[in-house]
């Protein structure tokens, strides 16, 4: 009786217990498979190692990771005076970083990533980019990226929502090809290094630097179809400037705030998606009585989002709005309402519409593909829009914030009874002298001279 109560009892118990564990481990199997299935396949690069004398010299060490252009562009014929005329990314970054002079502030390698004009790349080749980017970081202390000028704004814009590390990213390019007279692109690659090798960019994103003048990848723009200073950003102006005593940086962009924090890195890390994912997006501009056929033609070539790059605060056309909201209805496609004014931001939204603010219509469109790669979710994106893609300023304290300044301590003036030999006084053949009790001489107090800087931390 007792052994019939037993056995029924490991019967009841252990036939769940066996199909437990079955579901539990075909559960893992699956979970290995599908998850082996997403990993995405991630290119390799093959970025320089150090050298030697790099790992042994105090200078930073900056790669420069070259798309191609203008900048590498040869005049046609050898004319030198052949501005207009010539083939954007001919010559290689190691051969023209080898025309330049040793640099003062940085050892210098180069990887090259491409050779042609910036509207050539996909944006599966920017994935990529981004990720050799990420790579060369891992190794070096800041990188210039080269590429032509029709884009660049693009092409920035994507690294600095995707790139992880926060080490600084310089995109630099060039107006007239790298062999005529006056050429830009020696100075605006020698500089652009140097803006890398300072380090006053890290945890700013992706920077451009040309023509000596230093803008944030979200807000640049190129304004000119021929102009040397070609590059602005309406309404917020320069970060910064490089001149050849020093790189100086006068603004921060917002995201520099969350230097050091969770949140400073976007959502987009591309390493977790393929660059399957990236979905096609397109833009539609709004003018005097615009039909609805751009976004109708759009829908059709499957985009999965549009940006709208409407007139004043950021208005479109009846023809565009019916086809608006047929494509937010029938097709699922998300909109976003920019201006085509150059400036000013744009406000609102709902349903499938999200706000702009006032990144440009292809800042926004970049912003948008990327948002779509990662989610499906219009509310998803709309925050990340309101939080990555607006990068307004805020700066909150708390209690525990501790003002400190980053000068160092003076050290203690010598023990000593007897005046300390310093350096000789300017025009004088005679030491200067600094007294125990600590009066410095002119020429003591100009060397001992610090800059000061005071930094808020946690
Ligand atoms: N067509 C060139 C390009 O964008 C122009 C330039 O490099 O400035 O590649």
């Amino acid at each position: 009786m007792t052994e019939m109560i037993k056995g029924r009892f490991s019967k009841k118990v252990l036939i769940p217990v066996l199909i437990l564990s079955l579901l539990v481990s075909m559960s893992s199997v699956l979970a290995i498979m599908v998850r082996a299935e997403e990993a995405p396949v991630l290119p390799t690069f093959d970025i320089p190692a150090l050298t030697q004398e790099q790992v042994a010299s105090p200078k930073p060490n900056v790669i420069v990771v070259a798309t191609g252009g203008t900048l590498a562009g040869q005049a046609t014929n050898g004319d030198k005076a052949s501005f207009q005329s010539y083939r954007a990314g001919t010559y290689t970054m190691a051969d023209l970083v080898s025309q330049l002079p040793i640099h003062k502030n940085a050892d210098v390698s180069t990887y090259q990533f491409g050779n042609k004009g910036s509207g050539g790349y996909t944006m599966k080749e920017l994935y990529d980019l981004s990720l050799a980017v990420d790579a060369a970081l891992e190794i070096y202390d800041g990188a210039v990226v080269t590429t032509g000028t029709d884009t660049m704004e693009e092409i920035a814009y994507f690294l600095d929502l995707t790139v992880r590390s926060e080490k600084p990213v310089v995109v630099t390019g060039a107006m007239r090809p790298w062999d005529v007279v006056g050429t830009d692109g020696p100075a605006n690659l020698y500089q652009a290094i140097k803006v890398a090798g300072s380090g006053k960019t890290t945890w700013f994103g992706t920077v451009v630097m040309l023509n000596d003048v230093i803008f944030a990848a979200r807000e640049v723009t190129k304004t000119n179809s021929h102009r040397m200073d070609t590059f602005d950003a309406p309404m917020f102006g320069a970060l910064g400037y490089v001149d050849d005593p020093a790189v100086r940086i006068y603004r921060a962009p917002a995201r520099a705030f969350k230097a050091g924090t969770p949140e400073w890195a976007t959502p987009f890390d591309l390493k977790t998606i393929s660059k399957d994912n990236l979905p096609l997006v397109g833009i539609v501009y709004n003018y005097q009585e615009a039909s609805g056929g751009a976004i109708r033609g759009l829908v059709e070539d499957g985009v999965k989002g549009i940006v709208t790059a409407g007139t004043g605060a950021g208005g479109i056309s009846s023809g565009l709005s019916a086809a608006r909201t047929s494509a937010m209805t029938n097709n699922n496609v998300i909109f976003v309402s920019t201006t085509r004014t150059g400036s000013g931001s744009v406000y609102g939204g709902s349903g499938n519409t999200v706000a702009g603010d006032n990144l440009n219509a292809a800042h926004a469109r970049i912003m948008l593909l990327l948002s779509l790669a990662f989610s499906g979710d219009v509310n998803v994106i709309r925050g990340w829009f309101q939080s990555f893609g607006t990068a307004d300023v805020d700066i909150s304290v708390d209690a525990d914030t501790v003002l400190r300044t980053s000068v160092e301590e003076e050290p203690a003036l010598p023990e000593v009874e007897a005046p300390v030999v310093t350096a000789p006084i300017p025009g004088t053949e005679e030491p200067a002298t600094t007294d125990p009790a600590g009066e410095e001489s002119p020429a003591a107090t100009e060397e001992t001279e610090v800059e000061q800087e005071t930094v808020a931390t946690p």
